[in-house]
């Protein structure tokens, strides 16, 4: 049989494994031990819903030995088995992103100690072994084979003689070294320890042959006898109350079982009885997953049924703005039968997804209430998620959302939620001032930002495209409208404030008028502004698409042609508007300055303008003439 290489990317992983010196090398076992469970999940279910593949539930297992002669280590599931095909495909390459994720972080952190945070699977026995053979016979084929390897190069597949379904994993052990000692693994005690330590909850009997000792009766003699024992207690993690369950233990459930690398922020774990009875165990991640804002990203909780495992990815638990949460959910109520096409229609299904989705909302609302900077580091990865749920479906996730969502605000550049920004407006204030930009500093720097300090206003900052969509399908937060301090009226002008407005205005009718008809259509009006302090002139726009919404439309093709009405205002406190009227009755002149005024305001607004080489030329005209 002719020896095969390894995939580039496997192979490195390979590497590191086998010339790992992480000390935490025992997770080998958990690994094997859960890929042997998840085999036989498959199997057990593939024996409820096909006739042909009826088997005993007390067939499930798995059985672990030693050799103490030939140090090796074999674990042996009855579970799925794998085909030729498979053993090529699964054990020859990495099989889920996981895997990859992993190798990046390696690479980039070039520490070895975060091994255990990832499910690096079946490769992390060569860690300790320094050869594996894998026999397996998959319960779709008659034929058994035998998988080999000792790492570096490569892998060999060939005809084995395992007559029963199932998987045997034999490891050959490393040899021992001055420093490292892989005899540990020969020995039973180590091994129900580490059995004991990461796969109790193991749903399925792990089986040993233990030495036990016990007094001879009536005689002092002491005889030792193997015994054939169950090591684990066999209840999943989610089934035990949660008391007895402790934070170290969820961790280590949410790495193995969800290939998580990051601390869950939260851990949602309850049973409820009632319509319909189930257990969950949801986590909601600190981090990111480097996919997950890409459609590569697949959502959705594990479902069990009465302890069967049915699939991995349920995406109709989650609504999609919590697509985040990683966990399982296990019912008695639902028929095991059930296809994933019912299932998506199944009543209980729905009722289901609706408590859960309560319990997140709920486990959030706990977490932003007490503890504030976990949230804020879970929302710094998902709240993006959260607020394009605020604009899906028309809004009507506005209940569960709104309280949820944070922004920057202008007080102490801090996030702050809509209610705290509410509640501690203004007296006078009816409005929830809001202004778009890149960066917080780029919205500083608008001249409308100006007077809204000056005034006292707190302003949120809003800093993803998302942002307005998301308040705009609000519209108001506690019966206050949402306001962006670059669009209409902000009603920041005391009763003598505006009276003066309107008299300017009145007194410069003319002006705005020539100013209006100079930028021949570009803009919808000129105005007189209230909002200006120290600025010149800004670009506003009327109720409606703002200039922000026009820039995001602008990046879809399905939105041609959206346009914010613009509205240019003048400050007419501002030396520049003086000089301006001063060239009332100098059409050209007037034409000119209006024209490098508009083009300030459309650059300030990072928009760009239509004739830049015009504006470049029209300023040097300015200096020449000056000089
Ligand atoms: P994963 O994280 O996907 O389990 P592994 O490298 O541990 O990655 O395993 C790769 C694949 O090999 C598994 O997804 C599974 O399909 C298959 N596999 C591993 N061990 C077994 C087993 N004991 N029985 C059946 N299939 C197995």
């Amino acid at each position: 049989m002719e020896k095969k290489q390894f995939k580039t990317e496997s192979k490195r992983l390979l590497d590191l494994m086998i010339n790992s010196i992480y000390t935490n090398r025992e997770i080998f076992l958990r690994e094997l031990i859960s890929n042997a469970s998840d085999a036989l999940d498959k199997r057990h279910y593939l024996s409820i819903t096909d006739d042909q593949h009826r088997l005993n539930k007390e067939d499930l297992k798995i059985e672990i030995s030693i050799d103490k002669e030939n140090r090796t280590l074999t674990i042996t599931d009855t579970g799925i088995g794998m085909t030729q095909e498979e053993l090529e495909n699964n054990l020859g390459t990495i099989a889920h992103s996981g895997s990859l994720e992993f190798k990046k972080t390696l690479e980039e952190a070039k520490e070895i100690d975060i091994i255990g945070q990832f499910g690096v699977g079946f490769y992390s026995a060569f860690m300790v072994a320094k050869q594996i053979t894998v026999n397996s016979k998959s319960c779709h084929s008659d034929q058994a084979y035998r998988w080999e390897s000792t790492g570096e190069d490569g892998y060999v597949i060939s005809l084995s003689d395992k007559f029963t379904t199932g998987t045997e994993i034999i490891l050959t052990l490393k040899d021992n070294t001055e420093t490292e000692n892989y005899d540990e693994y020969l020995e039973t005690y180590t091994l129900k320890q580490l059995i004991k330590k990461y796969s109790d909850y193991v749903r399925y009997p792990i089986g040993m042959m233990i030495e036990t000792s016990h007094k001879k009766e009536d005689s002092d003699e002491v005889v030792t006898a193997l015994e054939h024992q169950v090591v684990n207690s066999m209840v999943p993690l989610w089934k035990r109350s949660k008391k007895d369950v402790t934070e170290e233990e969820y961790k280590d459930f949410y790495r193995s079982k969800f290939f998580a690398f990051d601390e869950p922020a939260k851990t949602i774990h309850y049973s409820l009885e009632g319509n319909i009875s189930y257990s969950a165990l949801l986590y909601i991640p600190t981090k990111a997953p480097y996919n997950f804002y890409s459609s590569e990203y697949e959502s959705g909780l594990q479902l069990y049924c009465k302890g069967v495992f049915i699939m991995d990815k349920a995406k109709d638990l989650l609504p999609s703005y919590f697509r985040f949460v990683k966990g399982l959910v296990d019912s008695n109520d639902l028929n095991l039968n059930i296809s994933r096409e019912i299932l998506q229609q199944d009543r209980q299904m729905k009722t289901m997804a609706r408590s859960i989705e309560k319990k997140i909302k709920s486990g959030l609302e706990d977490l932003l209430k007490n503890e504030r900077e976990k949230y804020e580091e879970f929302f710094q990865s998902f709240g993006l998620q959260l607020k394009y749920g605020l604009y899906e479906d028309f809004g009507s996730h506005k209940d569960v959302l709104q309280d949820l969502v944070l922004f920057k605000s202008s007080l102490e550049e801090k996030y702050v939620t809509l209610k705290e920004y509410v509640e501690r407006m203004k007296e006078n204030q009816d409005l929830i001032y809001y202004a778009c930009g890149q960066t917080i500093e780029q919205i500083n720097q608008l001249p409308q930002m100006e007077r809204l300090k000056d005034k006292g206003y707190e302003v949120l900052y809003f800093l993803d495209d998302v942002d307005e969509f998301a308040t705009l399908t609000l519209q108001e937060y506690g019966g206050k409208k949402f306001k962006s301090i670059a669009q209409g009226d902000l009603n920041l002008d005391t009763e003598e404030e505006k009276q003066e407005i309107e008299k300017k205005k009145e007194e410069n009718k003319d002006l705005l008028t020539s100013m209006k008809d100079a930028l021949m259509g570009a803009v919808t009006d000129v105005r007189i502004s209230s909002r200006l302090k120290t600025h010149p002139v800004c670009l506003v726009s009327d109720e409606g698409i703002s200039l922000e919404m026009e820039k995001v439309l602008a990046q879809n093709p399905d939105n041609p042609g959206i346009k914010a009405s613009r509205i240019l205002e003048i400050n007419p406190n501002h030396p520049v508007f003086a000089a301006l009227q001063r060239l009332q009755n100098n059409e050209e002149t007037l034409k000119q300055y209006t024209n490098i005024l508009y083009n300030q305001a459309l650059l300030i607004e990072g928009l760009t303008i239509e004739n830049p080489v015009e504006y470049a030329n029209q300023i040097c005209d300015l200096m020449s003439k000056l000089s």
